[in-house]
């Protein structure tokens, strides 16, 4: 028969960062005992501590809620967590490789490796990081070698699909689960690891490995993909003249499109959607069907041409040359709610325009510190008011609440020159044009 389930598993969650952190303190507020494990001690010290090591709304109050219960704790020891844990989660990061396309499953195979290593018992070693398919089935093989004799290790798959700045929600009530699993038992304790909001009417959907890794990786090409789409016809509207938020509105009243990932704008960043969709061409390529998404190459293309389009409406913002002109650059994070600046748009735009030889002021809410440390050369703002002093052009890159609800005539009171580029469609035209702004977005024809 089928080996026993423990209908109250304690839980471990390996990697502490953006998905790691948020899975650890939600499942220890739904009832159950979460040791988490990260190899950086700075973020077990900060998570003991009750500090969030990122900005993720929400979140600082669930971490306090969960240490406070008892049944949160971190470490840095697998060797702790291998003993303690029926079930695993491993979160560690997937990043893109160095000089390639690929996933760097570095982090992944040494997590498993020493994880699997040190488990003296049975135990369910559930990946959440996203990789690309197959890694699952090698990971399984993996710890079948290395666990100890006796141990009764098995693999299995949970993509996540949470949003950071809606981390906390989405982890608590996602639109579904995905199981990938190799046995009855392993779908078993898992429906007991996620039984709270199993209740709630979530949907599950159990599938083997390889489906389970494919599931993650689709569902971000296809995100990706609405955005390219949406922005590929706003590079059609600059050529003929049309207006791709008059064009986008409408087709987001057909159902069978939808408005959501349909916005036109400086595009997607981040952690995970622009290394996904490039992982997911290069492992294509190696499975002999680089071919059937080859679209996501040209979905990249598409996305990054919008960077240097931006660049452009500045330029011819400032009279031709933004060399030493002083730009205001709202935003650094690669999305609002989140201090995550990852492949950030915001700042690859700040970037180009510092190396073109302009004044780059940045100020963004939240992710000032992170930008700071991977942009040093940039100027930095002390508040929105301080980054726009004297522009001659500001440039909206992300759309925080802040930015997009500021009276256009008392930032216009300022400014040097009432030059506004809406890089995110966040800006209501009329309003600036009604202060005396010029206003330029992507996609839209220039006001007479
Ligand atoms: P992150 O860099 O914020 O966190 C990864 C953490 O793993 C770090 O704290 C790191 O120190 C730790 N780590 C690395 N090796 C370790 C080891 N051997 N043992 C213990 N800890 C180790 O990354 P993230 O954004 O949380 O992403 C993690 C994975 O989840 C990636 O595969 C990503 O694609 C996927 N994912 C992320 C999100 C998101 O919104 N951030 C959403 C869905 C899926």
């Amino acid at each position: 028969g089928m080996p026993p389930v423990v209908d109250h598993p304690r839980l471990t969650v390996i990697g502490t960062g953006y998905l790691g952190a948020t899975h650890a303190v939600s499942m220890a507020v739904l009832g159950y005992e979460v040791l988490g494990v990260d190899v950086d001690p700075a973020k077990v010290e900060a998570l003991v501590a009750g500090r969030v090591p990122f900005h993720e709304p929400g979140l600082p109050e669930q971490l306090a809620e969960a240490l406070a219960s008892g049944r949160l704790r971190f470490t840095s020891s697998l060797r702790e967590a291998a003993e303690f844990g029926d079930v695993h989660f491993v979160c560690v990061g997937t990043p893109q490789q160095r000089g390639s396309h690929a996933a760097d499953l570095a982090y992944v195979d040494s997590a498993f490796r020493e994880l699997a290593s040190h488990i003296d018992r049975r135990a369910l070693v559930v990946g959440k990081s996203t990789v690309p398919v197959g890694t699952a089935e090698r990971l399984a093989a993996l710890v079948a070698e290395v666990a100890p004799a006796g141990a009764e290790v098995e693999v299995a798959w949970n993509p996540e699909f949470l949003r950071e700045g809606y981390a906390v929600q989405d982890t608590l009530h996602p639109d579904r689960l995905v199981f990938g699993v190799r046995s009855a038992w392993a779908e078993a304790q898992l429906r007991a690891a996620f039984r709270p909001i199993l209740d709630e009417g979530t949907p599950l959907v159990v599938a083997d490995l390889p489906t389970a890794e494919l599931v993650k990786v689709a569902a971000n090409s296809f995100l990706a993909t609405k955005i390219s789409f949406i922005n590929a016809m706003a590079e059609v509207c600059e050529a003929a003249g049309a207006d791709v938020s008059v064009l986008a509105s409408a087709l987001s009243h057909d159902t069978r499109i939808g408005g959501r990932f349909l916005k036109p704008g400086l595009g997607f960043g981040g952690g995970c959607l622009p290394k996904d969709i490039r992982a997911f061409s290069a492992r294509a390529q190696e499975l002999g069907v680089g071919q059937a998404v080859r679209f996501l190459d040209e979905v990249d293309a598409i996305n990054l041409r919008r960077r240097q389009r931006t660049v452009d409406l500045v330029t011819e913002m400032a009279g031709g040359s933004v060399a030493g002109k002083r730009i205001a650059a709202l935003g650094a994070a690669f999305k609002p709610n989140s201090d995550d600046i990852r492949d950030a748009p915001a700042l690859d735009v700040a970037r180009m325009l510092d190396e073109a030889g302009a004044v780059v002021t940045v100020y963004d809410p939240e992710a000032m510190a992170n930008a700071a440390r991977s942009y040093p050369t940039l100027r930095y703002a002390e508040s929105l008011t301080a980054a726009v002093i004297d522009a001659d052009v500001v440039v909206l890159l992300t759309e925080w609440e802040q930015f997009r609800t500021v009276d256009p005539h008392d930032l216009g009171a300022l400014v040097h020159h009432r030059r506004i580029v809406d890089g995110r469609h966040a800006l209501d035209a009329d309003a600036y044009r009604a202060a005396g702004w010029e206003l330029r977005a992507l996609g839209r024809p220039t006001a007479s």
